[in-house]
């Protein structure tokens, strides 16, 4: 998963992408950089590992200069976090320079790739993207979306992208549009971003999301939409709306807090818990489901966890002597608020189950008498294709287990997941037209032909 941004017509713009990026920190931690196009000196690329505020500064920025610039910040697998794998790419063609970034993952892009090798392309990343520049030089199309939608034809998967021709800004979202990317303005700039959270940073105004299958251009000319790729069904990916996405933004045309509150209330009306003292959340993702939770239940809402903020959005190694450890350095339980009670511990996900088996056993040790689990989603029983780095099956714990042996497993007094129905009923705009085959196993594409060298080179 990645975070994206760009934008056209501010004369400051490798700054105004650099604090964008901040706000799409959560979207990947692993590098980040900016590429920005002076109309006379050309294209300049600043890459970086790690957060956003260690990849690059201010004076890096200087370097910066022109009015086009694109973003990104990456969120990937082990194994490929180096910076030639950092976003966005930048690639020099016959007609100039092309810049990339891109949020989500290339079904096909194995076979994309060895189409390109076979022509005699060479590459220098492992990422899916690459292939998309390798694309775009090859087309002879003369209008950069023409160049793009030429790109395009024959890829499968997710994707949103901001590429930079020549000094025309795109934008585009794959048909089925399973990530989010809206569109905003700044005074007379034309704006690009995952998520409008980024837009408000800048004191933006959200102008509206990218739609399924269009490719925007803006350039001298003017701001151009068509949608030259064949429709799909729409295929938005609902664990934006449990996890990923920021609850202060707009993704999907909704709002990520109301989203994860509904789950929260959901959960309360199919799940209740009678008789607990309070609910709480496993800070930061689930804050809102629980506040949900509490709502609808009228059970007080408490802060029984602390995170420490200073620790990254990692998943956990579940096969390090060392994990409990580890979720001691990101949680912490508040014994005076858990001593002697009855709790409801809301989580808006369970993966492999091993950082929640810890907080219930942290819970626990905390002085908990009883600790009942609501989870805002359904179990998680698949790997996903489309650009979240979930594990393979054989580690997911809702794969693998009945719920009351999960409930067992984690040490739970009980254990409520939303169903499929009432996950799918608590989003904007559901219950139609979202991807949820991690949960359910209804793929919207055939698997890809290589799915673990698919999460390893994974651009995204
Ligand atoms: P588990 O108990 O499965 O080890 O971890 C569950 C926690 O992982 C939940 O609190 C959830 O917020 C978080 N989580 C869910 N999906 C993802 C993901 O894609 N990446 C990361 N880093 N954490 C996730
Ligand atoms: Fe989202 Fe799951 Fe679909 Fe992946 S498989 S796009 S995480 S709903
Ligand atoms: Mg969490």
């Amino acid at each position: 998963m990645c975070g994206i941004f760009g934008i056209y017509g501010h004369e400051h713009a490798a700054e105004i992408s650099h604090l964008g990026l901040y706000s799409l920190q959560h979207r990947g931690q692993e590098s980040s950089g900016i590429v920005a196009v002076d109309r006379q000196k050309g294209a300049r690329a600043l890459k970086g590992m790690g957060l956003v505020s260690e990849g690059f500064g201010a004076p890096d920025l200087s370097g910066l200069g022109g009015d086009i610039a694109i973003g990104h910040t990456r969120y990937s697998t082990a194994g490929s976090s180096t910076i030639e794998n950092a976003q966005p790419v930048l690639a020099r063609f016959r007609d100039g320079h092309i810049g990339l970034a891109h949020n989500g993952n290339l079904i096909n892009a194995t076979e994309l790739r060895h189409e390109l090798e076979d022509a005699g392309s060479i590459f220098t990343s492992t990422m899916d993207s690459e292939v998309l520049v390798h694309r775009l030089a090859r087309s002879s199309a003369t209008r950069p979306e023409d160049r793009l939608a030429d790109a395009l034809r024959g890829v499968e998967g997710a994707y949103c992208l901001v590429v930079l021709v020549g000094d025309t800004l795109l934008a585009a979202r794959d048909p089925r549009g399973w990530r989010p990317l809206v569109m905003g303005k700044l005074g007379d700039a034309t704006l690009f971003a995952s998520e409008s959270c980024a837009l408000d940073l800048l004191g933006a105004t959200l102008i509206r999301e990218v739609e399924r299958g269009e490719i925007i251009a803006v350039d001298r000319d003017g701001i151009r939409s068509s949608f030259p790729l064949d429709a799909h069904e729409s295929r938005k990916c609902v664990f934006e709306y449990v996890y990923f996405s920021r609850p202060d933004s707009t993704v999907f045309g909704g709002s990520v807090d109301r989203a994860r509150r509904e789950l929260g209330r959901r959960l309360a009306r199919d799940f209740p818990a009678p008789g607990a003292d309070f609910v709480f959340s496993v800070p930061d993702s689930s804050n809102s489901a629980a506040l949900g939770f509490a709502e609808e239940s009228g059970i007080p809402l408490e802060l029984a966890l602390i995170r420490n903020h200073y620790v990254g959005r990692t998943f956990l190694q579940p096969t390090q002597a060392g994990r409990d450890a580890k979720v001691k350095v990101k949680y912490n339980a508040v014994k005076e608020v858990l001593r002697g009670k009855s709790v409801v511990m809301v989580d808006d996900s369970i993966v492999r189950g091993t950082t929640t088996r810890g907080l219930v056993s942290m819970v626990r040790n905390a002085g908990a008498r009883e600790v009942h689990l609501r989870v805002g989603s359904s179990p998680i029983t698949g790997p996903c294709y489309y650009g979240i780095d979930t594990p393979t099956r054989e580690e997911l714990i809702g794969a693998n287990m009945t719920i009351p042996e999960i409930s067992a497993e984690l040490g739970a007094d009980s254990l409520g997941y939303l169903t499929l129905e009432g996950m799918l009923e608590s989003v904007p705009g559901g219950p139609g037209g979202f991807c949820h085959a991690c949960f359910s196993g209804d793929y919207p594409t055939p698997p890809p032909a290589d799915p673990e060298k698919l999460r390893f080179g994974c651009g995204c």
